[in-house]
């Protein structure tokens, strides 16, 4: 029998999230000719009697009743979607397994800018000569209307014949112009106007390098992927001043050339304008086609950037973490710069980590992924070992200069020195005074992050560990207790060390400026800049600074970690790390290899130019494995005994890890609704994965919200999310109380 409706029409439905809302979903009904409406489409709609833009991000089956009721889609805006079918396929992969809302991913990968779409594309007129009249119909046209034969006259002599309307005068030069028009000497056209970010700086041309054998090989191996369709990742670990990024510049050259796309991701705080010249000046035959997208661009910049990356105008698109979502077409290779960098888990919700995205997206798009780093993330090691990444290394210096010399004071001896000034032993201060009289430069690192709170003995350098874990314990003081945040543990505080008995044992921490009065008072006459996070966060500071720097303006730079990575400081012959230590004692399984990391990243700014460098490191703990190892410069040695621990204890990356954080104003609230959601959790969650009871966060208590956490461990991430999330969506809080769980956690406290 046929059925009574065969030949309705498909019911289909649209999901979307409506532009301006937060994370509001409404459903709208497909109308007849509007059948190319998908996902990723951008619609218009009627909300509440006035129309509205939004973004579909599904589209579902309604059922017959509740369809009648639905409002129809207004209006396709585009019939290509604005989100194509393979980042929409991202983003559903991406939101399952951060275990959040779809809408919050289509957020990353349409920038506001580009949803609000309230910046048109700015256009300007243009006049452009056609018709160069003879003698003597320019005499007439010269007696008669002076205006039209001076605009003759300048657009005869401008490049191209042509001028924008602004450059005749302005407005009060349309009517002659409109009068030139009309006898056809001239045309006036629209034109639009690109807003570059890089603003009318321009990129002075560079040339490919003639590659040394190891670059050489390892480009010949990537472009092997890359022609034969290989989709195994590449890691490139190549030491500081390998001339990685002339590797990277020769294969996204082929690329090009190959008529593909090229993505370029690096972290945050290096897309210096020197960055970014390395890459414009590279391809600079057309300057467009090398599109950057960072957080300090103005939503124009931002819109037209993003516009030319998506139809393709701009083929190259350099960025950080979000930069992983950029529209780029027919992507064919995507380099991940300093894949090891924290700075590409982003610390908010969606918590995405854009390295791992950025290999997820090539796998998806069939593009070659290009992870390089001269200290790979051990995940990254781990996935060579599990044949899941291809290695290729370099091993040698590109211009021949030598890895500096590493120099590690023990400061429990150095205490001893009575000239010692608490955070700068003796020797430090004669090393630096010796650059100081030769006027070269010093870089002094302060490893300081978040609010750690452990417990070193500053004698012997024993730091309160977890009996169970290993870990840093963290000290907390509305209990007077210290806890671990990796397995729950909790103990008691010791009076004397117990290594060596001493009394002397205390809380860590130094912060910048009290460094910087020390400094001051050591050395008087030298210029000296501080930059932390106060500091940064004022606009373009950082990059005045490091202007300032470059340019022999200042001769210590005092900091914190963000001025350790990819500066090149040609002047700079001493690098000295005030607390080593720091870093090492955060609560945290990758505390170790970042310590490694920050100290050999740090040694290779070191020595750049001509004259040798030299790395001091002032440490308690100088046998520390990442403090020796970051010493000989050893990445196997570290990675190889880090891995062995990490595996011991089941620590990524052999299992994910992952943290739920719950936070409310009222302490009795959190404490009680975290119980709670432990207790439910605990219930449904498999014996295979591990969680803690909950305890208060390492940061207890930030804006004014009190915090308390979970730590979760599993070989499955997808399990964690799923069974949190189904259990946090049960518990229906209200919106005193906010529940957020962070996969594959970078951040413990
Ligand atoms: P990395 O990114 O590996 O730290 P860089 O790409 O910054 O290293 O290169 C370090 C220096 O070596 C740069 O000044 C670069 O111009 C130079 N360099 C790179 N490759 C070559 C080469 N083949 N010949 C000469 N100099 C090179
Ligand atoms: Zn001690
Ligand atoms: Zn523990």
């Amino acid at each position: 029998m046929q059925s009574l409706f065969e030949d309705m029409p498909e019911l289909r439905a649209a999901r979307v999230l409506v532009d301006g809302l937060s994370d509001m979903l409404l459903d709208y009904s497909i109308p007849q000719g509007m059948e190319a409406v998908q996902r990723g489409s951008r619609v218009e709609l009627m909300m509440r009697n006035r129309m509205a833009t939004g973004t579909v991000v599904d589209i579902v089956e309604p059922d017959e009743a509740w369809a009648h009721r639905l409002r129809p889609l207004k209006r396709l805006v585009d019939e290509k979607p604005v989100i194509s079918p393979e980042l929409m396929n991202l983003a559903e992969w991406a939101a399952r397994y951060y275990a959040v809302p779809i809408e919050q991913m289509v957020r990353c990968m349409l920038p506001d800018a580009v949803r609000q779409e309230k910046h048109e594309e700015k256009t300007r007129k243009v006049a452009v000569l056609q018709d160069w009249p003879d003698d003597k119909t320019l005499n007439k046209i010269n007696s008669r209307a002076p205006r039209q034969a001076a605009i003759l006259r300048y657009l005869h002599h401008s490049e191209l014949n042509r001028a924008p309307l602004a450059d005749l005068g302005g407005s009060p030069a349309l009517a002659p112009c409109r009068a030139l028009e009309k006898r056809k000497f001239i045309r006036i056209e629209e034109e639009s106007v690109h807003r570059d970010p890089a603003g009318t700086e321009t990129f002075a041309a560079t040339y490919p390098l003639k590659l040394n054998d190891e670059q050489d090989a390892a480009l010949v191996s990537v472009l092997e992927s890359f022609d034969s369709g290989d989709l195994k990742p590449i890691l490139l670990q190549g030491v500081t001043g390998s001339g990685k990024t002339e590797v990277y510049l020769q294969a996204a050259a082929h690329a090009l050339a190959a008529g593909k796309g090229v993505l370029i991701l690096v972290p945050e705080i290096s897309l210096t304008p020197q960055t970014m010249a390395r890459f414009k000046g590279r391809f600079a035959q057309d300057a467009r086609s090398v599109a950057i997208l960072h957080s300090a661009m103005s939503d124009g910049e931002r819109f037209d950037e993003w516009h030319a990356i998506r139809r393709g105008v701009a083929r190259v698109a350099i960025g950080p973490r979000s930069a992983v979502f950029a529209p780029v077409n027919n992507l064919g290779l995507i380099i991940v710069d300093e894949e090891h960098d924290g700075s590409y888990k982003q610390e908010n919700a969606p918590r995405y980590h854009g390295r791992d995205l950025a290999v997820l997206r090539g796998h998806m798009e069939k593009a070659t992924v290009l992870l390089g780093s001269a200290t790979p993330a051990l995940e990254s090691l781990h996935n060579v070992h599990l044949g899941k990444y291809r290695m290729l290394r370099l091993d040698k210096r590109a211009d021949g200069a030598r890895l500096p010399l590493t120099r590690v004071l023990d400061m429990r001896t150095e205490a001893k020195d009575k000239r010692h000034l608490g955070i700068m032993s003796e020797r430090l201060r004669m090393a630096i005074d010796t650059r100081l009289d030769r006027g070269e430069q010093v870089i002094l690192l302060l490893n300081r992050r978040g609010f750690a709170r452990a417990l070193q003995c500053p004698d012997c350098g024993y730091v309160a560990s977890c009996e169970h874990c290993s870990m840093p314990m963290t000290y907390h003081l509305t209990e007077n207790r210290l806890l671990c945040h990796m397995c729950g543990y909790r103990a008691m505080v010791p009076k004397t060390c117990p290594e060596c008995h001493s009394s002397g044992i205390l809380l860590e921490g130094y912060g910048t400026q009290k460094v910087e009065a020390v400094l001051r008072r050591a050395f008087p006459k030298a210029r000296l800049q501080r930059v932390d996070a106060d500091v940064a966060s004022r606009k373009n500071a950082l990059r005045d600074i490091l202007n300032e720097f470059r340019a022999h303006r200042i001769d210590i730079l005092l900091g914190t970690q963000m001025i350790s990575k990819g500066l090149d400081f040609p002047g700079v012959t001493l690098v000295g790390v005030l607390n080593a230590d720091m870093g090492m004692s955060m609560p945290d399984p990758r505390a170790a290899e970042r310590t490694f990391q920050l100290l050999t990243q740090v040694a290779g700014r070191a020595g750049r130019g001509n004259l040798d460098g030299e790395v001091i490191i002032q440490t308690h703990v100088p046998h520390a494995p990442a403090i020796q190892f970051a010493r000989r410069h050893d990445t196997d040695g570290f990675a190889e005994s880090e891995l062995a621990l990490r595996a011991q204890f089941g620590f990524p990356p052999y299992k994910h890890m992952a943290v739920l954080t719950l936070r409310s104003e009222s302490e009795s609230l959190a404490e009680f609704s975290i119980q709670n959601l432990y207790k439910h959790i605990l219930k449904a969650l498999p014996v295979e994965v591990e969680i803690t009871e909950p305890m208060p966060a390492a940061i207890a208590k930030a804006y004014g919200q009190f915090r308390f956490q979970c730590t979760l461990k599993a070989d499955s991430a997808r399990l964690i999310a799923d069974i949190c999330s189904r259990e946090i969506a049960k518990l229906a809080v209200g919106e005193e109380i906010r529940i957020s769980l962070d996969i594959d956690a970078y951040s413990f406290m």
